[in-house]
């Protein structure tokens, strides 16, 4: 299995548990939303067809996701529309996913960082087991925060996923 079980991403997939209902194959950024690091983003739209899905583990997964976007409008009406079988619901709700309030990750300026968003570099970065520099200057979009260190974003550069430490990203 090879596609993310929530947004159909073809790519690397990591198995992440869906407590109590099973394990399902997931992106690094639907990863990372499950595991807290989640903020509107249209990327989320697809959880409109995920909740629906026949496999209770990605129904839950959905429903928790699309419950801490419960600000967003989107969000609001899917889970009022939404009929999840009441024992799974049950489980869904009993372990919301606890979205940061402010994130702890910051770039050079102390700016905060979120989920997605687009940052440059301010300084070369020779890239470890990668072979390359990437260049001051660079643009990363739709980054993602590493969720255990706030030092840490993960972006794309050179069609390779690559760590970054936020002390040398300016968010643009
Ligand atoms: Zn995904």
């Amino acid at each position: 299995m090879s596609d993310c079980a929530l947004c159909s991403a073809a790519g690397p997939v990591q198995m992440v548990a869906v407590d109590p209902v099973g394990d399902i194959a997931l992106c690094a950024t639907c990863a990372a939303g499950l595991g807290g690091a989640v903020a509107p983003d249209p990327h989320w739209t697809c959880l409109q067809s995920a909740i629906w899905s026949e496999n209770a583990a990605v129904q839950v997964a959905a429903y928790r996701l699309t419950h801490a976007l419960r600000a967003e409008a989107w969000a609001a009406e899917l889970l009022e529309s939404v009929w999840l079988d009441p024992d799974l619901l049950e489980q869904a709700q009993a372990q919301p996913i606890a979205a940061p309030t402010t994130s702890a990750h910051r770039d050079s300026n102390g700016q905060a960082l979120v989920q997605g968003d687009t940052v440059v570099l301010i300084k070369d970065l020779t890239v470890k087991g990668a072979n390359f520099t990437a260049k001051r200057g660079t643009a990363v979009r739709g980054i993602s925060l590493v969720a255990d260190n706030p030092d840490q974003i993960e972006g794309r550069v050179n069609d390779q996923r690559i760590v970054i430490l936020t002390q040398f990203v300016k968010k643009s």
